[in-house]
């Protein structure tokens, strides 16, 4: 193998392998090392196997999505957007389609396509050498500029500029195993530590059998300290697990509270069953209810307010004796039964691992980098892309833009500029 490129690219993923399709301009030699035997393994398994690209949100409301501060972004997206991309894989023959929520997805339904489009322009282009199955192990650095990289076999690689692009630490079985940090802090970067987000997240109660995979529909999840203080509030879906709660909601709200649960802080979750009623005309539903069906034991007659499924677990919430008859039933009881259907409430104690987060949060901070090429500031020639940065986005497409974009950014101007020097 030869031992000097013009650009080495470490990790084949979907800003790696944007950076590469980028960087090349028929004369550039670059290398794409990816430590898999295959690349894009994450880019195949996005979207639950069907890919959800990107957003066609405008970058105004775009960057509000996007974690501490998406306005890092905007440059990148103002020469690389969701137009740009779709354009991209349209022209290489994936017709997409734009769904509820204004999720773009290839029509065909498979994430392969927009990997295969991909490695289609990767290996079709004779500048660009993929490296699998090895891995860069160290970033080599001369008077302040990249010099070059090691790689796990093989030595020693010499390249005018690298682009660090080996993701973050969630689904390590698809290679992303945070070795970019450690990496980026050996040549002086300051990383935030990586938590999970966009997971599960585990509570102290027990879940019992028969609730695990029971989804609630319409409901308002709230996250608050010990204290009460509201963290977040999050509209739709939520789905229970075998150890807490997942779907939706969940793993939105698990943007806002995975840093503090990993600073050992244990939270409480209130699920509002009723979002649709404030708790005054809700107390008046219940009298009229009460009153309509006065006969009738409480544990049957919860039908009338909840799903079946969830009754014995809720009613495991109040102490109110399940056997009384709703005619039975006083003013401080009635207040328990509205409580329990304005906020459920669970203990949160922790986040579930980085084998079930889609996302990292947390990473090299932006502050050190140039946000129109992705180069360091600290290293001349390193520019460093996707979910390594300190990034992170809600579900809905816009997670992958942000590695599409910055990869783009970086092999398009980032390399030329930091070779001529004019970065
Ligand atoms: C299950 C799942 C579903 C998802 N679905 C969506 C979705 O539909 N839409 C969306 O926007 N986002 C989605 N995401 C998030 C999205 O996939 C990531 O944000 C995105 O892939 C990050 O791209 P990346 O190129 O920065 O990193 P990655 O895709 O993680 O790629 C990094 C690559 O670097 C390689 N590598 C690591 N270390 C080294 C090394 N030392 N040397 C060489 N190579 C190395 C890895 O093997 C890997 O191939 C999903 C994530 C998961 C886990």
């Amino acid at each position: 193998m030869e031992n000097r490129y013009d650009t080495i690219i470490a990790g084949a993923g979907a800003a790696g392998m944007m950076a590469a399709i980028a960087a090349s301009d028929g004369q550039r030699k670059i290398l794409l090392v990816e430590k898999m035997d295959q690349p894009g393994r994450k880019l195949r398994i996005t979207g639950k196997g069907r890919c959800n690209l990107t957003n066609t949100a405008p970058i105004r409301d775009f960057i509000t999505h996007i974690a501490p501060d998406g306005r890092f972004m905007r440059n990148a997206f103002s020469m690389f957007f969701n137009t740009e991309l779709m354009e991209f894989f349209e022209s290489h023959g994936v017709p997409l389609v734009v769904e509820r929520g204004n999720r773009v997805f290839p029509k065909s339904g498979k994430s392969l396509d927009i990997f295969l489009a991909m490695i289609k322009a990767i290996e079709s282009d004779r500048n660009i050498k993929v490296l699998k199955n090895n891995r860069v192990t160290d970033i080599v650095t001369y008077d302040g500029h990249i010099s070059g990289v090691v790689l796990q076999n093989g030595g020693l690689v010499h390249c005018r500029s690298l682009i660090m692009a080996t993701g973050g630490c969630s689904y390590p079985a698809t290679g992303s195993t945070g070795d970019g940090y450690d990496l980026l802090r050996k040549v002086g970067h300051s990383v935030s530590e990586p938590v999970p987000a966009l997971v599960p997240l585990v509570c102290a109660e027990k879940i019992p059998e028969e609730l695990v995979g029971f989804t609630l529909k319409n409901v308002e999840l709230s996250i608050c300290h010990a204290n009460g203080k509201k963290i977040c509030s999050h509209f739709g879906e939520m789905t229970f697990t075998p150890d807490g709660i997942g779907g939706p909601i969940t793993l939105s709200a698990s943007r806002d509270v995975s840093r503090i649960l990993h600073g050992g802080e244990t939270l409480t979750a209130r699920i509002d069953l009723k979002p649709a009623l404030n708790e005054e005309v809700l107390d008046k539903k219940l009298i009229t209810d009460l009153n309509a069906n006065g006969t009738r034991i409480l544990k049957d007659a919860m039908r009338l307010w909840l799903p079946a499924e969830i009754i014995p677990f809720a009613l495991s919430n109040i102490k109110i004796e399940h056997y009384k008859r709703l005619n039975q039933i006083n003013a401080a009881e009635r207040r328990k039964l509205l409580q329990l259907l304005k906020g459920l409430t669970l203990t949160i104690t922790d986040t579930r691992g980085f084998d079930e987060a889609i996302i990292t949060q947390g990473g090299v901070s932006c502050k050190e980098v140039n946000p129109k090429t992705f180069e360091s500031k600290l290293v001349k020639g390193l520019h460093i892309v996707g979910e390594l940065l300190d990034l992170d986005a809600d579900t809905g497409g816009y997670n992958l833009q942000i590695a599409f974009s910055s990869g783009y950014a970086a092999g398009k101007f980032g390399v030329r500029n930091s070779e001529l020097g004019t970065n």
